[in-house]
């Protein structure tokens, strides 16, 4: 059974209460972790508060020192934390290592901005003034993250809070606190100071989600989940006017054109949609491909699909994890019956697996399907499972207007050899990543986010940390 962390301690939660958490592989209980509220996240809240002015005028190579500590010895853990992520989320063990030294990642590249949160000198056009703009830490940060990318969404929330010198209080997913728990293990053996790193595990999101929206003392919520709750936190934030990060769903387009280098193509496009089983924000959900190379291009894609292994994620051969839960199951048989009833045919996959091995877990078969339109679910909300839809196209200008037809614009991907036509489409495409013959564009070091309904703010790059900075402009007098 595992406990809270406020405070710079592992506590019982106030209620004394526990919940499970399961293996979506097979349904079985993991273990039990404590079951946070109200109470608990004030006390966390209070201890970030309290942490807040100190960690703010540490030295900056002190952060430095402390994250880059946090990234090498979750290296040290890798095997072990993959192992636990695996568990929780379901996800390929091989797919799990690369999520812990991407989270590692994290670390490292904040650790190295935290040295570099600079202002500026602005030159005076009033005699006898001088102008000056500094960033300061804007102060405690409540940070809600999903189950997808349990340990990297909450590294890429709180190595720039902590980096800023923000103190973090942490609600990760229900389904998926053990990769969390590991994280904190590791931020309490290296000492991070009281109070500056607190989580809060719960089962009832919204009592604790409301607790950090609604408190004064959190000057900034950071969320990554779906377009549904986020709306919700951008509302709840409202009152205070609260600053508010956002990383919420996509409905990425992929778009293949008739000059791409099919071979390479085909492997990428496997390897963006079919990662986490489909479960991830920026994989594609909308496979755009020229009438001129559908046919070729999708006896390409059904033959890769075809040798994708479908099993436990703690298998070492596995391709295809579970799906989270029941609820996530159900929504991808849903926009797989429903383009099917609206004229979509199904060329490989369409169901859960019939093997009974599988059957007490969440699994579906990697699935191919073609005739889609914008008349079905899958063309315009994003599934979340192993589903590819493919969308034959004709013009530049036909795709790109499918492309940017739905409210979302989180991530897209353009597959040509043509420079001209790679920088026109990305330019006009309306999401916040572009990947050009690149299926994997998310790096630390680069801005990760959406515009139009997939989200507000950044994540990476420079701009990450500068999301839990103020700006402070300064007038001096000299004269
Ligand atoms: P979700 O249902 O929105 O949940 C996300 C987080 O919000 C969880 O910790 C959840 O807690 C919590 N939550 C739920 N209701 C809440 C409330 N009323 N108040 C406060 N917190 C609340 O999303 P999900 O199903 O976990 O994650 C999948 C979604 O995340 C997808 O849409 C995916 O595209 C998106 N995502 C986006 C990015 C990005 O960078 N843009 C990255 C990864 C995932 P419980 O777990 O206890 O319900």
């Amino acid at each position: 059974m595992n406990k809270l962390f406020i405070n710079g301690r592992w506590v019982d939660s106030v209620s004394g209460t526990y919940f499970d958490v399961l293996n979506p592989a097979n349904g079985k209980v993991i273990r039990q972790v404590a079951d946070g509220n109200i109470e608990d996240t004030q006390k966390a809240i209070q201890a970030a508060r309290h942490a807040s002015d100190s960690w703010a005028q540490t030295l900056p190579k002190t952060r430095t020192q402390l994250l880059s500590d946090t990234a090498r010895t979750i290296l040290t853990h890798s095997e072990h934390i993959a192992r636990i992520l695996t568990l929780e989320n379901g996800k390929p063990i091989h797919e799990a290592r690369v999520e812990v030294a991407y989270a590692a990642d994290f670390f490292t590249w904040f650790s190295e901005e935290a040295k570099r949160v600079y202002g500026r000198v602005v030159p005076s056009n009033t005699p006898g003034r001088r102008r000056i703009v500094i960033k300061q830490p804007i102060g405690p940060v409540g940070a809600i993250t999903p189950w997808n990318f349990p340990l990297a969404m909450i590294a890429r929330k709180a190595a720039p809070a902590l980096a800023a010198g923000c103190p973090v209080v942490i609600k990760p997913a229900e389904q998926t606190p053990l990769s969390a728990i590991e994280l904190f293990k590791i931020f309490s053996d290296l000492e991070f100071p009281c109070g500056t790193v607190n989580l809060i595990t719960c089962s009832d999101p919204g009592d604790v989600g409301n607790a950090l929206l609604r408190d004064e003392r959190i000057r900034k919520i950071t969320f990554t989940g779906s377009v549904d709750v986020g709306k919700h936190i951008m509302k709840g934030c409202a009152d205070q006017l609260k600053k508010v990060s956002l990383e919420l769903g996509g409905n990425a387009p992929v778009i293949v054109f008739d000059d791409a280098n099919l071979e390479k193509t085909v492997k990428k496009v496997v390897a963006s949609k079919f990662r986490c089983a489909g479960q991830t924000c920026i994989c594609p959900n909308r496979i755009f491909v020229h009438k001129e190379i559908i046919g070729a291009f999708s006896e390409k894609l059904v033959a890769a699909v075809k040798a994708l292994r479908v099993g436990a994620g703690i298998d070492k051969d596995t391709n295809i994890g579970p799906l989270i839960d029941k609820q996530g199951l159900e929504k991808v048989k849903s926009h797989v019956a429903d383009a099917i009833a609206k004229g979509a045919g199904c060329l490989v996959g369409g169901n859960p697996p019939t093997d009974t091995a599988l059957s007490n877990g969440f699994f579906f078969e990697p699935t191919v399907l073609v005739h889609v339109t914008p008349a079905m679910k899958i063309f315009n909300e994003e599934t979340f499972g192993p589903i590819a839809p493919l969308i034959a196209f004709d013009t530049e200008k036909d795709v790109l207007e499918m492309a940017n037809s739905t409210p979302y614009g989180l991530s897209g991907y353009v597959y040509t050899n043509d420079i001209g036509r790679a920088f026109r489409v990305s330019e006009k495409l309306e999401c916040g990543i572009v990947g050009v013959n690149d299926e994997r564009p998310g790096v630390p070091e680069c801005p990760f986010g959406g515009v139009k309904q997939s989200g507000i703010g950044r994540e990476g790059g420079s701009e990450g940390i500068e999301e839990f900075t103020e700006t402070k402009y300064i007038s001096f007098g000299i004269d």
